[in-house]
């Protein structure tokens, strides 16, 4: 096989049929083709599997329906902190951000801390002074403000829980949310990168940091295997290291990558009561979007194919 592809997530959860309107369908639906289009587009000109998912995570960190960027959940004091990570199968290097505010794509800053520091992770107001020094566009409180998400801090603020975005039920529609994105790429010269980011979950506390900005639990890439971009309850994927498992699986016994997948995600996260997904790309261009929660918003787009677009399990 080996044709270049691009793999997307925007996050899985309780995403239910009957509780979404068509119009809104359709808006999630635009999301995605969006963000394939736009890392097909670097793909077919060429570019590295890099450039391909740094280029569809923007898009959905500048698309306020998706829980990253701009339209990142809010913590229990009311904040947005971000969490970005990225990883080049081709020199086996990564970067990655934790707790950062004000930063308008915490995919680039990421990107940044992989190209250009010494460091795999930067968290907090280091990573923002390390964003300052290389001029990246910051933005006020204002443009994170997305009402949804204050209101779905709202319902559990005093609860004490955090939630996933996408399990939080919205009153006045119906509705249920949506999380965290990521994207694997493999391009035309064989190499794979992943990608991750995400506000991470409604109402968490203390710093609280999820396995988005992790290498090896949300996002991991290796040629010799595949790579792997997660969404879910951070805390089971940190514990399960479900990116690294993956491609563990593969080296170590062989497992081919749907077997992989399916082991992680409908196997052992099951056992723990981990919910969520992930997306996957092995080096021959095999392709996987496993969930073991009611939905997913997932796509794929491969050289010379149609898009393939999917929200729910059938
Ligand atoms: N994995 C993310 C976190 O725990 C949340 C998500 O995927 O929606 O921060």
């Amino acid at each position: 096989m080996n044709k270049h592809c691009i793999v997307i997530h925007g996050g899985a959860g309780t995403i239910q049929r009957n509780s979404m309107s068509p119009e809104l369908e359709k808006q999630y639906r635009q999301g995605l083709t969006d963000a394939l289009v736009a890392g097909n587009a670097v793909l077919e000109g060429g570019g590295t599997s890099v450039d391909a998912i740094e280029a569809a995570i923007v898009t959905f960190e500048d698309n306020t329906l998706y829980n990253a960027g701009r339209g990142s959940v809010f913590t229990h004091e009311g904040k947005n902190e971000m969490d970005a990570s990225i990883m080049c199968a081709k020199t086996g290097m990564a970067g990655a951000v934790a707790g950062v505010s004000h930063i308008k794509n915490p995919i680039k800053l990421a990107r940044a801390v992989m190209d250009k520091s010494e460091h795999v992770m930067l968290c907090g107001k280091g990573a923002e002074e390390f964003a300052k020094s290389l001029n990246f566009d910051f933005e006020p409180d204002a443009y994170f403000f997305v009402q949804q998400r204050y209101d779905q801090l709202m319902q559990i603020r005093d609860s004490g829980k955090t939630q996933m975005d996408h399990t939080a039920a919205d009153p006045k529609e119906g509705q249920k949310k949506f999380g965290t994105v990521g994207a694997v790429a493999l391009d035309r010269y064989g190499n794979l990168a992943a990608a991750t980011s995400t506000g991470g979950m409604t109402n968490k506390r203390f710093g609280r940091v999820g396995d988005t900005p992790i290498i090896g639990a949300g996002t991991y890439a290796n040629n010799k295997t595949c790579g792997v971009s997660c969404t879910g309850h951070g805390e089971f994927f940190i514990r399960s290291v479900v990116a690294y498992d993956v491609s563990c699986l593969m080296e170590y016994k062989n497992f081919t990558l749907k077997q992989a997948c399916e082991e992680v995600v409908n196997k052992k996260l099951l056992r723990l009561g981990g919910e969520g997904g992930l997306i996957a790309l092995d080096a021959q261009g095999h392709a996987e979007m496993v969930f073991n929660s009611e939905g997913m918003y997932r796509g794929m787009k491969r050289a010379g194919e149609e898009f393939v677009l999917g929200i729910y399990r059938d």
